[in-house]
């Protein structure tokens, strides 16, 4: 979001999950927990500060919008509100768990009663991270709510949060908005690039294509590509490209690498499909296409997918990159 005007306001595809939180409040339901789940780049951070920041404001307008001008929009503002809390992975820790001690913390030391308004909101970023001990000190903590205490766990992956936690908590699922919308949310806000591309990249995700809208980020993602038709040319070796890659982290490689390879199985399926990830890249991915065995080429696709599914745990990405890039030399060469 651009300016203070508009963080006051949802975007408008997340208005009714928005009005369906603010008439529970009215009518004092809301509840002890909420499970904020769906796919990057969506709203879910920015619904649930918004929420956070609405519950903490002394004059909400009417539709629950916060001020912005009160003592405790302020503090919320320069990120200092004591009563909102974040939890999240620790940035200098080894791993990027959410250990038992941050909840430990969190309820010891932190206390769970509000100290300026009536709620205290805690929210927990990304919950799926919580390992099992931190799941479980959570799970005691949401099986006897204190009053006022609102925990907002946000996860792209809700699946990975054990069941007892996900059922005390109430799920507001956030999806995505249809290409119209999201691009007129996005006009005005992109700078760089263009709109209805960045969109596809971000798998049709607005807050994902404002992040994408970055020069240098495009130019990567170009080179890389190249590096990629070259593997699957037979003009260029996997292992040195797996090299170049060194700078991608398998989140953003991999999820480069699993777009060109579908867009390579659509238009191997159907040479005119229209809805390509990469609609740039067209040109350069129907050359591809005659090189590419449709099985092979899905089970391919499977295994980028389960890589990225799997992408959290300790895994080296050097010897990642170095093993798809082979395999899809191997695939698009036919040397296997
Ligand atoms: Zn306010």
């Amino acid at each position: 979001m651009t300016n203070e005007t508009s963080d006051l306001a949802p975007p408008p595809w997340l208005d009714a999950p928005w009005a369906a939180l603010q008439r529970a409040r009215e009518a004092g339901r809301l509840p002890h927990a909420l499970l904020v789940a769906g796919p990057a780049g969506v709203g879910k951070r920015l619904l649930a500060d918004l929420l956070a920041r609405s519950l903490l404001c002394q004059r909400p307008g009417p539709d629950g919008r916060p001020c912005g001008g009160c003592q405790d929009c302020h503090l919320f503002r320069v990120g200092n509100h004591p009563d909102l809390v974040r939890v999240g992975p620790d940035p200098e820790g080894k791993s990027d768990e959410i250990k038992v001690g941050s909840i430990r913390d969190l309820i010891e030391s932190e206390g769970l009663t509000p100290t300026r308004g009536a709620h205290k909101l805690i929210s927990i970023d990304p919950a799926d991270r919580m390992n099992p001990s931190a799941a479980n000190a959570l799970l005691k903590t949401l099986e006897e709510p204190a009053p006022g205490t609102l925990f907002c766990l946000i996860t792209e992956r809700a699946y990975l949060l054990p069941a007892t936690v996900r059922s005390r908590c109430q799920r507001l699922a956030l999806g995505l908005p249809d290409e119209a919308e999201a691009l007129g949310w996005l006009a005005g806000r992109i700078k760089t690039g263009d709109p209805a591309l960045l969109l596809r990249l971000a798998h049709g995700a607005p807050l994902r294509a404002l992040d994408l809208a970055d020069e240098a980020l495009l130019a990567r993602r170009d080179a890389a590509f190249a590096g990629f038709l070259a593997v699957g040319q037979g003009e260029r070796d996997p292992v040195a490209e797996a090299q170049a890659w060194s700078d991608l982290g398998p989140r953003v490689s991999l999820d480069w690498l699993g777009g060109w390879v579908s867009d390579l199985l659509r238009l191997r399926t159907d040479g005119a499909a229209g809805y390509l990830s990469n609609p740039d890249k067209r040109g350069a991915l129907v050359r591809l296409t005659g090189r590419l065995d449709l099985l092979a080429g899905h089970r391919y696709l499977q295994r980028i997918l389960r890589a990225r599914a799997s992408q959290d745990s300790p895994l080296n990405p050097q010897l990642l990159h170095e093993s798809l890039l082979i395999d899809w030399a191997h695939l698009a060469n036919k040397v296997s």
